[in-house]
């Protein structure tokens, strides 16, 4: 063994100590001390709403927003966007009923958005300035605070579960590119060709996408993300997006960056969409998340961080939440938001064109 051998050995074995250490911290974790997704506000007052049914069991629910450039582009098709949107959230919400864990939920239920034509987020993603597809997600654990992320993928017909795997089994929170080919390879995690993730109509509609987007986003707004509940009271998201129409190669979106695109802690899980560069400088998901912690409910949590993106940077954006009582909250100030979400068996969505923070 020479001596880069050596130390690469030894650097292997610290990395695997850490590995070790890490996944004794998590199992040992103290509880928290709030009952997490129950009937309290987070400074322990009691709560007039409850996501308790009547065996006083906490009740899974799922919350999902996707974009709209699609269907601005392609209006005739909002009935089928919504309807794959409504059947994803579904799924995801089979799994919390199933008992599955939030993290679960939300990765199947972005990876069936990102399979889908009808989305800015694996396969239809839409193109940087050189024509070709870049992708960004994440996904976040919010009760190990663990979290994976891909940025500027460009061969994964499902970012979101390449950024799961990063999650579950390297050391990094992130990798881009090249290096996230080069780590799929090592862990037998399917590749696919740049080529692959370019559907027909968003390389014959490129420049269609891209006036729809300058003229109605001022940039963007067609993140596909979703937010868990699960039955054990722990908080998840995911999100996945192309991006920007247009964007220059090698940009890297607020989606895939904690805190800005999504974010999930015990307190409670949000989600959201618009222009990177502006929601990246308010740390949008942190702020929801934020609110969320100081006992504002979800709905006013998302409301507020829109309103201060507004007011601050007069950026444009939404953001979707679930509290640590199980509501649901959602915030838009941009033309359209569509979104999805399930409860206690109840399915409710929408097809929101607004200037107004809702
Ligand atoms: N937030 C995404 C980005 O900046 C775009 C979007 O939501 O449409 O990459």
């Amino acid at each position: 063994m020479d001596s880069t051998d050596k130390f690469v050995e030894k650097i292997k074995k610290m990395a695997e100590s850490l590995r070790a250490k890490r996944k004794k911290t998590i199992s040992e974790a103290p509880k928290q001390d709030h009952q997490i997704g129950k009937k309290q506000n987070t400074r322990g007052e009691p709560s007039k709403e409850t996501n308790e049914g009547d065996s006083g069991k906490i009740t899974p629910r799922i919350m999902v927003q996707c974009g709209g450039y699609y269907i601005l582009v392609y209006p005739e098709r909002a009935e089928d966007v919504l309807k794959v949107m409504v059947e994803a959230t579904q799924s995801g919400y089979d799994i919390l009923k199933n008992n599955g864990t939030a993290v679960d939920a939300v990765e199947k239920t972005v990876s069936i958005l990102e399979d889908d034509h009808n989305f800015n987020a694996g396969f239809g993603s839409l193109l940087n300035v050189n024509g070709e597809v870049e992708c960004d997600a994440m996904i976040m654990d919010g009760f190990t605070l663990n979290t994976g992320a891909v940025m500027g993928a460009q061969h994964f017909k499902n970012p979101v579960s390449i950024s799961r795997k990063i999650m579950d089994e390297s050391d990094h929170c992130a990798l881009t590119g090249e290096g996230a080919w080069e780590f799929a390879q090592s862990k037998g995690f399917e590749t696919c060709w740049p080529e692959d993730l370019i559907s027909d109509e968003v390389r014959s509609g490129r420049k269609k996408f891209e006036t729809v987007v300058k003229k109605n986003f001022t940039g963007g707004h067609d993140t596909v993300t979703a937010i868990a509940l699960d039955s054990n009271g722990h908080f998840a998201c995911a999100t996945s997006t192309g991006g920007i129409p247009g964007k220059l190669k090698g940009r890297i979106g607020d989606a895939p960056l904690v805190g800005c695109g999504g974010y999930a802690n015990e307190y409670g899980a949000a989600g959201t969409s618009g222009r990177g560069e502006e929601l990246m400088k308010m740390t949008l998901a942190r702020e929801v998340v934020y609110n969320m912690e100081r006992g504002q409910s979800a709905q006013e949590s998302t409301k507020n961080a829109v309103q201060k993106l507004e007011n601050r940077i007069r950026g444009l954006g939404s953001a979707i939440a679930i509290d640590v009582n199980g509501n649901f909250g959602k915030a838009t100030n941009s033309p359209v938001m569509l979104w999805a979400q399930i409860a206690d068996d109840s399915v409710e969505y929408g097809h929101e064109r607004k200037k107004k923070i809702d």
